[in-house]
């Protein structure tokens, strides 16, 4: 009898989840085949319900329809029309056929009408639901009908991600790019076949990356580590979210912005700063730099500066127009990479590097880098991550002045460094581990010595800060002012002037 009552309990379970969601949406899709095929509006709203957000779903397909076929469609137009002023769409995701945005790119003219119907549609989903977020998907390109025509993949993404940008702008819709998250995973997961036997529809895993990119647009936040799976391998479901955070919350497109509560453009742009990462790295790593690429890209909101961000300093251009070079988890690991990084830092560049971007040891054969870092390699660290006492030293340089005299840095991986830096005539430490952590450690423990943790060689223009291990680094107001503080001062010392003057 109590095995009944306890399989019970089990199957009330997801109800008792459903009453603690954190909020409710209402979510329109309109669309067709890449929208129905392995159900990626389903998805979304599983991955929702995981992260603890229902979504009430409403789905309008038929296969090959575009927006014109939509608005002679009763049940399509009923759909939008339906909203009192109580169950208005929250957002709208607009599907078109999988080439025509492309095809408005290459020629606005002829393909007039599809710029016509994109703001019949939307125009129709804002009458009845004017708060809500209009969303145009770009489509993926595929392999089918030699790239639907365009001759290659490259082809396909650039005209169709140009036409739904366009498209998008006139329509005041904000862009779902899952055409680049398609062509990343190509590059970043090619194992992962997202699309089916036919060479352009979606399979499962197509579908779901589909739903993690909506997913991301409408939250604005990472996945939880419990994402779901939706029924899926998820080791590769886990790698297709990880993609989705880079092109929607970590790429340069404009989707990166289009979750920003507040647009106060038009101001001066005083400075601006490239941020290098790595992703195939240890996982804390690359969650210490995703958290960084919101934390600096928050510091932009007003266009007071500019970020870029890369993961290929050879793809970035002249660096010289940067005035900063912000690396929160690798330093370049490619000769002609290095070659470009001393250049830019010996002709007078920024830098402002975090915990693994100073990370050197035999093996890392860069004799530069090491001068550049003040001379000293990695020696050893504590284990595991923990929080820990920082001493400021002194508060008269800038970067410490209004800091407290010592402060608790969230839980991160100290290493401490060989031979001792402060020998080095050049080097300033502004912080270090307070002598009452020791011994401190679990698995590997410390007993003492000095640890530097922030400090800049004045050779250069260059802060390098020892923090940035996890997820926590960036939860105290203290350590996150140092981290302005530091960027703000590498900036200031500018050979082109100080843009705050
Ligand atoms: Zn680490």
């Amino acid at each position: 009898m109590r095995r009944y009552v306890v399989f019970l309990l089990l199957a009330l379970l997801p109800l008792t989840a459903s009453a603690q969601m954190r909020d409710t949406l209402r979510v329109l899709c309109i669309g067709n085949s890449f929208t129905y095929v392995c159900e990626a509006h389903q998805k979304l709203v599983d991955l929702a319900a995981s992260e603890g957000h229902h979504i009430v779903m409403n789905a309008q397909y038929v296969g090959g329809f575009t927006f014109g076929r939509h608005l002679q469609r009763d049940e399509t137009l009923n759909a939008i029309e339906r909203p009192g002023p109580q169950d208005a769409f929250d957002a709208v995701f607009l599907q078109n056929q999988s080439q025509l945005h492309a095809r408005y790119a290459t020629d606005p003219d002829r393909y007039a009408y599809v710029l016509a119907d994109a703001k019949e549609l939307s125009g129709r989903v804002r009458q009845y639901s004017p708060q809500a977020r209009i969303y145009l998907e770009s489509t993926w390109s595929y392999p089918a009908s030699d790239s639907g025509g365009f001759g290659s993949l490259e082809a396909f993404d650039a005209n169709s991600d140009r036409g739904t940008g366009l498209l998008a702008k006139a329509c005041g819709a904000r862009v779902s790019y899952i055409g680049k998250a398609f062509a990343r995973a190509r590059a970043a997961a090619p194992d992962i076949e997202l699309l089916a036997d036919d060479a352009k529809h979606q399979n499962d895993y197509g579908s779901y990356l589909k739903a993690c990119v909506n997913y991301l647009l409408l939250y604005g936040e990472r996945f939880d580590a419990r994402a779901a799976s939706c029924g899926l391998d998820p080791a590769k479901c886990a790698r297709l979210r990880a993609v989705a955070e880079e092109v929607v919350l970590a790429g340069d497109s404009d989707a990166a912005f289009a979750a920003r509560p507040a647009n106060y453009a038009g101001k001066t742009v005083r400075f601006k700063a490239l941020l290098y990462y790595a992703t195939n790295v240890e996982e804390a790593h690359r969650q210490f730099a995703l958290q960084a690429i919101d934390f600096f890209r928050k510091l932009t909101d007003g266009n007071g500066w500019e970020l870029d961000v890369t993961q290929d300093l050879a793809e970035s251009g002249d660096l010289s127009r940067y005035d900063l070079i912000i690396m929160p988890n690798a330093a370049p690991g490619s000769a002609r990479e290095r070659s470009l990084f001393e250049k830019y830092m010996e002709d007078g560049g920024g830098w402002l590097g975090f915990h693994a971007a100073g990370y050197n040891d035999r093996s890392t054969g860069w004799d530069w880098f090491r001068t550049f870092l003040g001379g000293v390699s990695f020696r050893c660290n504590n284990w595991p991550p923990q929080p820990a006492l920082v001493q400021v030293e002194g508060h008269s340089h800038a970067i410490n002045r209004n800091l407290p005299d010592r402060f608790v840095a969230p839980a991160t991986e100290f290493y401490q460094w060989q031979p001792d830096l402060r020998s080095n005539p050049d080097v300033t430490v502004l912080a270090s581990l307070a002598p009452e952590n020791f011994p401190m450690g679990l698995k590997d423990i410390v007993y003492g010595g000095d640890w530097p943790l922030v400090w800049s060689n004045g050779r250069y223009r260059m802060v390098y800060i020892n923090m940035g291990h996890g997820d926590a680094c960036f939860s105290d107001a203290t350590q996150n002012l140092l981290f302005i503080n530091a960027l703000r001062w590498v900036v200031s010392t500018s050979p082109k002037g100080d843009p705050f003057q």
